[in-house]
């Protein structure tokens, strides 16, 4: 059996390359030395497969920024704006694609999240307008060098379909026109790379989604023969995120040597898999999970392997990480400061890679000592008291139906909620308020230990006094504490729970040169303290408005960190939302009567098909429910969402139940709206009326038209008036006036509205 991994991280395990991007865009590097960097980088990565001893090492999973990013240059996919920048170095208009280019005003490509990871890709987009000019893809220098350097490489290329599926383009059409062409290029590199290796590694993740249309469909086999013949059928079809479901015959029939199948998030394709595969394809198990920390359970992956053995053949079969290192941290041994119970039960990418190989000693040789090992540890961490609070389950046990809904029917809610008198159009914000460098160096030297509690507390309470000062002065109508004493609305609400803890050294990119350090949930769940209470009580006090409390939601608190993996994670979801659903009666009991949830990460936990979707949703949204609903009809729940593609889930949405929710829709010029004249929400609806992404100030003028534009959609009396989102990366000097003629546009249109 051989084995390999799909891909390993590649920022380093210091963040090196984070380090060498930041200071070459700067200007404090040159080319050579971040060239330098990533050689270093790649070549490290290599010795720690080869020492793990994979039988491949894995090339072209390396980006300076972004893989996607790669193939568009690959294919030469420049869109026409960039045409200025055609007489530039290759490594200078790599990173105008990527962030722009600042001078010629050029905006960089879009970027959105990989299928349902928290990494984002750069959007390619499919122009009309050939031809295109073709770029080397850095593959196959690297390649040759790894084979010089005596590794046996394995290329990875991110595959057509996959690429053309995520492109953006005026019609489908235009998109798979450009197919054969597409063929032609992937051809030309493969043929290369074909003289480098024995095999090579094609990723088709849309395979496991229900994204590709009919057309495309239909031209798959062609095109993979074309491949395969370019290439001496040396391509491992490689499929991950997801079970293969209905395209699984069709990776079946693609004539690729061999197919890489995710036995993670695919858990029990098994079976299909093995049936469907004809004579002569190899099997690569992705059993090591990619997409977390924790040491993969032996006793579980080794009856996986030895069925695919029993009925392929050893020689047939391959074991691999179920998809990409990429999203989990370097290495475990980084970590000086967890509790030996925790790290003991994880494994990072370097870790990752010497488990495959212990997996093929485990199934070949009956290696006892090593899955006794893996047992004895993984049942250390499952004996734990943390793992396992009885009070905490049987809770979560117990949780009823009604627990699930508010007191009445939302119109009575509603008339419950008429006391709050607020006026039509009300003004609001999304919680933070700018994160100044003062308010950062208040919070790292409390942490630091260099700043005593009360002074901590007093310098916070500065901060909450002057954000509501300046929004009476902006005379906005439901006003916020600011979260000054907030670095992350995941980690300030993990920091306080029971059943979390926190990686010294867990960054995972994010994109580009920004990395996220998650935090892990490693028992049961809940709740020590209040934990937001005392803040936006002392807020509430300054003033004569109502102070909306702020909260992050179970699903967020959940998406945005590493989940056990000895549970469902529904469950887990429960038990934070109880968490958070005694923190919202607290919040009420102090006096807070209008109460935000995040859930900015509802959308982006959806899994990949409509089925499993669906179950997701159910869940989710009950999550939230259990979280939001033990309130009285008269207290105000909203919630949050930053981003615009939901229409499709807009039902799952209005099941959440919140009075009132704000959404991102500045950019798409309220055209996300459209979803909700349709489906009749009965809720209210603050629709961003500014992007607070850019620093620009928007005009009294565009967020009047806006707001005119939005009343088409929403009745005059759902209509809330609010930004994007939370405006903490802006400054004060831009949020304050942006909020300024935001006041202004909706009084402006409220002055209109009775006439
Ligand atoms: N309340 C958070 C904030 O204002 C919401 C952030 C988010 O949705 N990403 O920052
Ligand atoms: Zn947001």
């Amino acid at each position: 059996m051989q084995t390999h991994i799909i891909g390993f991280p590649s920022i380093g395990k210091q963040r090196e390359l984070k380090q060498s991007l930041e200071s070459f865009w700067k200007g404090n590097l040159s080319t050579e030395s971040l060239f330098e960097t990533c050689i270093e980088l790649k070549k490290r990565h290599w010795c720690i497969q080869k020492e793990a001893g994979l039988d491949y090492v894995t090339t072209g999973d390396f980006s300076l920024y972004d893989r996607m990013l790669d193939m568009t240059c690959m294919l030469g996919a420049v869109p026409p704006r960039f045409t200025p920048c055609r007489g530039d170095s290759p490594i200078d208009m790599y990173f105008s694609l990527a962030r722009g280019d600042v001078k010629r005003n050029i905006a960089a490509l879009e970027m959105t999240k990989w299928f349902d990871t928290n990494y984002h890709y750069l959007v390619s987009e499919i122009d009309a307008n050939g031809p295109w000019l073709t770029d080397k893809h850095p593959v196959i220098e690297d390649t040759r060098l790894a084979k010089k350097l005596g590794f046996s490489p394995k290329p990875a290329l991110i595959g057509p379909f996959t690429w053309i599926t995520l492109a953006k383009a005026q019609s489908g059409a235009l998109k798979w026109s450009r197919l054969n062409a597409i063929i032609t290029v992937y051809a030309e590199v493969l043929a290369a790379l074909a003289l480098l290796c024995d095999s090579i590694q094609i990723e088709e993740p849309v395979l496991c989604t229900e994204l590709l249309p009919d057309e495309a469909i239909k031209r798959f086999h062609d095109a993979y023969a074309a491949l395969n013949a370019a290439c001496d059928d040396k391509l491992m079809l490689t499929t991950y995120f997801g079970p293969l479901s209905r395209n699984l015959d069709l990776a079946a029939a693609s004539g690729c040597a061999s197919l890489h199948v995710d036995l993670v998030r695919g858990k029990g394709q098994l079976e299909a898999v093995l049936a469907a595969i004809p004579d002569g394809m190899a099997l690569s198990l992705g059993v090591v999970d990619g997409r977390n920390i924790w040491k993969t359970v032996y006793s579980k992956a080794v009856p996986i392997i030895e069925r695919a053995v029993s009925a392929l053949g050893k020689e047939r079969v391959l074991l691999g990480s179920s998809c990409s290192l990429l999203h989990c941290p370097v290495d475990v041994e980084e970590e000086t400061a967890l509790p030996e119970h925790i790290k003991n039960h994880m494994a990072f990418a370097v870790q990752k890679c010497a488990e495959l190989s212990a997996l093929r000693e485990i199934a070949e040789q009956g290696n006892s000592i090593a899955l006794e090992e893996n047992t004895a540890a993984l049942q250390a961490a499952a004996a734990h008291p943390d793992s396992h609070i009885e009070a905490v389950r049987k809770r979560a046990s117990s949780v009823t139906s009604s627990m699930l809904s508010r007191q009445s029917a939302y119109s009575e809610q509603h008339t419950a909620q008429t006391w709050l008198n607020l006026p039509p159009l009300p003004t609001t914000t999304i919680g933070s308020f700018p994160q100044t460098p003062d308010i950062r160096k208040t919070r790292l030297a409390y942490r630091r230990g260099n700043m005593s509690e009360t002074d901590y507390l007093a310098a916070i309470k500065r901060e909450i006094k002057d954000c509501i000062d300046k929004q009476e002065k902006l005379g906005l109508d439901v006003l916020v504490h600011g979260e000054a004493e907030r670095n992350d609305m995941v980690e300030y609400f993990g920091q306080q729970l029971g059943g979390f803890c926190f990686t010294q050294n867990g960054w995972v990119q994010s994109y580009g040169s920004r990395c996220v350090k998650p935090p892990v949930i490693y028992g049961d769940v809940y709740r020590k303290n209040p934990m937001t209470v005392d803040w936006i009580v002392y807020a509430q006090s300054l003033t004569q408005k109502p102070v909306k409390g702020m909260l992050t939601g179970p699903v967020t608190i959940l998406c945005w960190s590493f989940v056990r993996d000895d549970m469902e994670r529904s469950e887990v979801c429960k038990q934070i939302a109880l968490a958070i659903r005694d923190e919202v009666q607290d919040l009420e009991k102090a006096g807070i009567r209008i109460i935000q949830i995040d859930e900015a990460a509802l959308r982006e936990g959806m899994p990949l098909t409509a089925a499993e979707a669906e179950i997701y949703l159910q869940w989710a949204v009950d999550a939230f429910r259990l979280a939001s609903s033990g309130v009285e009809d008269s207290t105000q729940i909203h919630t949050h969402m930053c981003y615009s593609e939901f229409n499709a889930i807009l039902p799952w949405i209005a099941k959440m139940d919140a009075d009132v929710i704000s959404i991102e829709s500045s950019r798409s010029g309220m055209e996300l709206l459209d979803a909700f004249t349709e489906f009749h929400y009965q809720g209210e609806v603050g629709p961003g009326v500014y992007d607070i992404h850019s620093p620009r100030i928007p005009t009294v003028e565009e967020m009047t038209e806006l707001l005119r534009r939005a009343l088409r959609h929403i009745p005059k009396e759902q209509l809330w008036v609010n930004p994007d989102c939370g405006l903490k990366t802006r400054r004060w000097d831009e949020a304050y006036p942006a909020l300024k003629n935001m006041v202004a546009a909706a009084l402006r249109v409220r002055e209109t509205l009775n006439k």
